[in-house]
């Protein structure tokens, strides 16, 4: 197994409103959450996206200096790079979509570089499923192909997206989606179907209550650290999926003990996110920070019982 981390996703600018404020065009997109998040990791990690020739040089500096390579972003000589904007309501936990403008996206065909097509894991960040198939056409046989998608993606493109559920191992999917998805209430039994249609694991995330991992028959319950302030859940997700990856990357071993531990450090990367609007936290976060961090996840999940 290689350190090579190939990730599909967009880079976007977004405009975010919360209880707390309204940003202007900010960066944002799955694939740079994901790049941030998995370069706290020793990782080779490649992005597949897209750009207009608006997106700021400053934004690809940045993804660079994190390590981050980017021979497969292709930049669309006068497209407007894809557009997103969101509203979350004061729980935090929902939000609207309030314009989505594919832009760019639309002309994309996704080439994935050389030296990539033989990463042994490949994440599908949230986008066009027939853009998942055609990235995994491209590889070389990965190890681990592990996806995330949101709504946008499951109301319109569903016959293609369960095609591609079908070629992956872990489907990344926040709780909302999973009930979507299955039409099913309870999250265990959702997971049971969402394994069924191909993945042997299924994340499914539940915002401020923590994310569940199931294989089988066994679960891992990785409980979100409670924070005192939350600003801006966008990319959470994202963060978390970049995270459980460059973990995964960084360690080498796929064995669900392991994927506990990237969990884990999913579930940390994100709570960095939350903390403040856009990548913010994710541009300035050390690893002294998120060792820290961990510690807290260790504290808050321990405790001891002596069972007769
Ligand atoms: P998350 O909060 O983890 O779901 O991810 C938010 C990010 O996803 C934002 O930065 C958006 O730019 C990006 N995004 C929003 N809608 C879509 C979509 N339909 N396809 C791909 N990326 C999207």
């Amino acid at each position: 197994m290689n350190n090579k981390l190939l990730v599909l996703g967009t880079m976007a600018y977004d405009a975010i409103e919360s209880p707390f404020g309204k940003t202007g065009k900010i960066l944002g997109g799955c694939a740079t959450y994901i790049g941030l998040a998995a370069s706290q990791f020793k990782t080779n990690c490649g992005l597949v996206s897209v750009v207009g020739d608006d997106f700021e040089k400053e934004h690809t500096d940045l993804l660079r200096s994190k390590g981050v390579d980017l021979s497969g972003v292709q930049v669309i000589a006068g497209g407007k790079t894809f557009f997103w904007s969101g509203k979350y309501h004061n729980d935090l936990n929902t939000r609207t979509t309030l314009d989505t403008q594919l832009n760019v996206l639309t002309k994309f065909n996704p080439q994935v570089p050389e030296e990539f097509k033989d990463a042994s894991i490949v994440l599908l960040g949230n986008l066009d499923p027939n853009l998942q198939g055609a990235v995994l056409d491209q590889m070389n046989g990965p190890e681990l192909v592990i996806m995330d998608t949101m709504n946008f993606w499951i109301e319109s493109y569903r016959e293609k997206l369960d095609e591609v559920i079908g070629r992956i191992d872990v489907l990344s999917i926040n709780d909302e989606e999973a009930r979507q998805l299955t039409e099913t209430h309870s999250l265990v039994e959702a997971a049971q179907k969402l394994q069924a249609l191909g993945p042997r694991y299924v994340i499914i995330k539940k915002g401020e209550h923590g994310a569940l991992l199931f294989c089988g028959k066994k679960i891992f319950c990785a409980p979100a650290l409670p924070l005192e302030e939350v600003f801006d859940p966008t990319g959470a997700g994202d963060s978390f999926i970049g995270g459980f990856a460059g973990y995964l990357s960084q360690t080498k071993d796929l064995s669900f003990e392991n994927m506990k531990t990237a969990t884990i450090m999913g579930s940390a990367m994100a709570s960095f996110t939350v903390q403040q609007f856009g990548t913010g936290s994710l541009e300035a976060l050390t690893i002294a920070q998120l060792r820290q961090r961990i510690h807290a996840f260790k504290s808050l999940s321990e405790f001891e019982i002596e069972l007769t």
